[in-house]
Order: C-alpha cells, then structure tokens, then sequence
C-alpha cells in the first residue's frame, strides 16, 4: 500500500510531467468508478499532495483528488496500449495518466479545492501541539497511533516500523506513557525516515513502482521492517517480528524500549 513517500514521488514527477497541461480528454474503464463530469479542456496547474490524495489541481477551482488505497499505481504513457487493470485514463498532450489498480479500491473524484488540510502531515505544518491535546492521550499503542490517519497523515506499516526503530521506542508502549521529549525524538526521526524514502522514490517490497514503472529504491535501507533474524545495526542483537493489531511489527527488543 503506497504510504507518503510514495505518493509524493507520484505528485513530484506528475508535476514535472502534465503542470501547464490541458486535459484532452479522459476515459473511465470501470464501473466502479465515477463519472468524473468534465475536465475536459481544464488545464492542470499543479500537482499536490494532501495526505495520501494525489490532487491535479485545476484552472478552474477544482482538483481531481486521486486516492490509491490498497494497489493503484499511476503510469505515465506514450502509446495507446493499456496495462491489464486500467481503470482510468487522462489524455494530455503528450502522452497518458493511467491508474492500474488490480483490486479497484482507488478512487478518482473531481472536487473544488481544499486549502489547508495539512494540520496531520509531518512534512508540511505538523500541528503538534493539537497531536499532543488530542492524540497522545489515547489508550493506544504508539505504533497502531502513527498508523491511524486520524491523527497523522501517510504512515503505514513499513514507515511506522522504521520510524519506532530509529527513535528507540517500542512499537507496543501505550501511547499515554511517552513524554514531550520521546514524542518531538518520534517527529524529528519521522520526518528524516518519510525524507530519506522520498529521495529514494519510495519502497518497493512488493508492487510499488513509480510513474515510469520503475522500483523505488528505500528498501535497501530499512532497518527493521522486513529484517526479521537480521542484526540489528545498533547493538548486533536480532530484529524480531510479532503480530500487533493484524500486521507484522519489526524491532529490536534490546534498543527499543
Ligand atoms: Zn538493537
């Protein structure tokens, strides 16, 4: 499942790509997803990320507000051939947006504009006085915490692994025992983990590929997620994996406490 970093990617080379361009026209191969109503003729002046949604941003006040889910991918191309999935295709000048999206949970959907729905992103004007009002008093764990989309923007499993890793914390302590200064040590270390997997374009374990199909590269540098039995950089002791909340957890029980 695309977390920040890799759908950040996507807006970085979809900007660079369609910004300036007009929409030629667009085509809806599945049912299941919406007309889109007309954007045809619309110039897309940028591409922003809010979130998780991808945002073509408009010249009319709209945005096409693109959301990946489970296993969309974008796909930049140049000849009218389609990968098996397409569920939907933007035509600019120079070439196709596909969405691919074997399970068909993505949504693509034509909304006015929002300004201003960054309060949860770490990247971009992280509110963290509001977090810690609001979030870090709830009965939760830390880890199931930076996952909820609630209270932070974009982090998943492979993120939330390596972020707990790199700040020393156990990904099972109760997020109501952490204080000021072990939560500003998780932002400051998340913020460098969703950085460092943006440089990378991304994390390919299994079909994360970028707008022109090729692998990210951040999976070379993880830590801990998916290093189970590996040696742990900082003390030579083992990762271990545990199931928590459904999904697999990775730390090191002698760093992370
Ligand atoms: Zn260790």
């Amino acid at each position: 499942m695309p977390e920040l970093p890799e759908v950040e990617t996507l807006c970085r080379q979809l900007h660079d790509r369609i910004a300036g361009e007009k929409i030629l026209t667009t085509a809806v191969y599945d049912d299941k997803l919406a007309s889109l109503g007309s954007v045809r003729g619309c110039v897309i002046e940028a591409v922003r990320r809010s979130g998780k949604i991808i945002e073509l941003r408009l010249n009319d006040g709209r945005s096409i507000a693109i959301h990946l889910r489970m296993t969309g991918r974008l796909l930049w191309r140049q000849d009218e051939k389609r990968e098996p999935h397409t569920r939907w295709r933007m035509t600019v000048a120079d070439g196709n947006v596909d969405l691919v999206d074997p399970r068909r949970f993505a949504t693509v959907k034509v909304e006015p504009t929002l300004q201003d729905k960054a309060q949860r992103d770490l990247m971009t004007g992280f509110d963290a006085k509001t977090f810690s009002a609001k979030q870090s008093t709830r009965k939760v764990s830390v880890k199931i915490l930076l996952m909820d989309p609630k209270a932070i923007a974009g982090i998943g499993n492979i993120y939330a692994c390596e972020i707990l890793y790199r700040a020393g914390i156990s990904p099972f302590r109760q997020a109501t025992t952490l204080s000021e200064r072990e939560w500003r040590n998780i932002f400051r270390q998340a913020r460098r983990v969703l950085k460092k997997g943006i440089e990378k374009r991304g994390t390919s374990i299994s079909d994360w590929r970028d707008l022109y199909g090729c692998r990210g590269e951040n999976q070379n540098d993880l830590k801990a997620y998916g290093q189970e039995g590996k040696t742990c950089c900082t003390c030579g002791g083992f990762i271990s994996r545990v199931k928590q909340g459904g999904r697999s957890t990775f730390y090191c029980p002698q760093c992370q406490k």
